[in-house]
């Protein structure tokens, strides 16, 4: 596929020139396009004629509580990209201003929350979507209840009696008397 094609309900809300995709000795040539469906990576030749045309479906973009993930990086170069992270891989594009991804970064928040805000009241359904969700939420689930087991105590020291503070379960030193134990 060589020409940018939208599907009849998919409309452009923004475009960048001067994008480049991942990858060394790329100039900025290039044009990024988001539509509500899709980001497009369109590769111009010679004469600025199309030469090749990528589409990442925006609805495989990683989503972490609501938000997509998609941020603000940097290229080897030091000059500012754009980085998606897709359930199928991560993707690069070089920008050659800051402003420009960061408004990228809006829009496709914009664009992936309202979709989500759809999804909810069960217009569209976003396959997998939910799933997701859940797993996501165990993991934090579980890393929380990691974190409140190590509670921390305070007690005496069975040697001194002086106070000693840890986390429960560990082995550590009296302060005064230099003499380990572990804290209850
Ligand atoms: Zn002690």
């Amino acid at each position: 596929m060589n020409k940018v094609n939208l599907q009849s309900d998919e409309c452009v809300i923004r475009k960048s020139s001067k994008v480049r995709h991942s990858g060394f000795m790329v100039s900025y040539k290039n044009e990024l396009i988001l539509t509500n469906l899709n980001i497009i990576y369109v590769k111009k030749g010679m004469f600025g004629r199309t030469k090749d045309v990528q589409t990442f479906p925006i609805n495989q973009i990683k989503m972490y509580e609501g938000k997509p993930q998609v941020m603000l990086g940097k290229q080897k170069n030091g000059s500012p990209s754009l980085e998606i992270y897709f359930f199928n891989g991560q993707e690069i594009f070089g920008f050659k201003r800051k402003t420009e991804v960061v408004k990228w970064i809006r829009c496709i928040n914009q664009v992936l929350c309202k979709e989500a805000d759809s999804a909810a009241t069960g217009q569209f359904a976003i396959p997998g979507t939910e799933l997701i969700a859940e797993t996501i939420k165990d993991t934090i689930t579980s890393f929380k209840s990691i974190l409140w087991n190590r509670e921390k105590v305070s007690a005496n020291c069975t040697a001194c009696g002086a106070v000693i503070t840890g986390y429960k379960g560990e082995n550590i030193k009296c302060n005064y008397c230099d003499t380990f134990q572990k804290i209850q």
